[in-house]
């Protein structure tokens, strides 16, 4: 069952979810070469405590860490670790709280100094991808309609959508219904409603879209080993449209 929030749990949702889009502000600042995933994990930890807020992704399935941190072909549920950045790779930060019993989740992928251009133009694609998804999230649209957009933004720019891993309802849990693909047809689906509340996360992979998980049983990696790019926010529907609640 969809769950519909009110207005005063999306107010509530929108200062959770603004607390995940400071810290990711916050690790967009200092993202540079030398700079260790371990450090931004501790900061995004420590950042999201200071503010009275709960990390969402320690302790959860067992995930050992506050943030997710993937690099270049890691897709998602990368583990921070103490090895420095390097000029040139792509990180993809994925963070979430809990504050006042709801949930805020979304992701960013940012470039490590200088990159290629065929890494920003994979993160420019994914980008994109995300608002043409985001602005097909209206009363009266269909999941299929959000999903194609998605896949048509990416699947344009010569880039494939990654399968396994989709969007989800949020709130009082962190993976609610519905599920939302990356990829589907028009017209298919679940209608939206004023009061659903939904992550859309497109993850964009630059080869094919197969990926494997390593054997620590949660970093998601490209099977070709091509470069993945992830961006994620967290929206309600209303009858004035998208409201983006992951924003700053
Ligand atoms: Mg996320
Ligand atoms: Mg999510």
């Amino acid at each position: 069952m969809i769950k519909i929030k009110t207005p005063a749990e999306i107010d509530i949702m929108r200062e959770a979810n603004r607390l995940v889009a400071q810290v990711l502000q916050s690790i967009a600042g200092v993202v540079a070469p030398g700079i260790t995933t371990a450090e931004l994990d501790n900061m995004a930890e420590s950042m999201c405590l200071k503010m009275g807020a709960k990390p969402a992704f320690k302790g959860y399935g067992g995930f050992p860490f506050a943030l997710c941190c993937s690099v270049n072909e890691q897709v998602v549920h990368g583990f921070p670790n103490g090895a420095a950045l390097k000029e040139g790779d792509i990180l993809s930060v994925d963070f979430g709280v809990i504050l006042d019993g709801f949930y805020g989740d979304s992701a960013v992928t940012l470039p490590v100094g200088r990159v290629s251009d065929d890494a920003v133009r994979l993160m420019e694609a994914t980008k994109a991808s995300l608002e043409a998804g985001i602005a097909m999230m209206r009363p009266g649209n269909r999941l299929g309609d959000v999903s194609h957009a998605v896949q048509k933004v990416v699947e344009a720019a010569g880039f494939s959508v990654v399968r396994q891993f989709v969007g989800h309802g949020i709130g009082r849990a962190l993976h609610e219904e519905p599920q939302l693909p990356n990829y589907g047809n028009p017209g298919r689906g679940v209608q939206l409603k004023a009061g659903m509340v939904i992550a859309i996360e497109p993850m964009v992979n630059s080869g094919g879209h197969e990926v494997r998980i390593l054997d620590d049983g949660w970093t998601a990696v490209t099977v070709d080993g091509k470069l993945s790019a992830h961006f994620e926010h967290t929206v309600a529907i209303t009858n004035d449209g998208p409201r983006v609640l992951s924003l700053p």
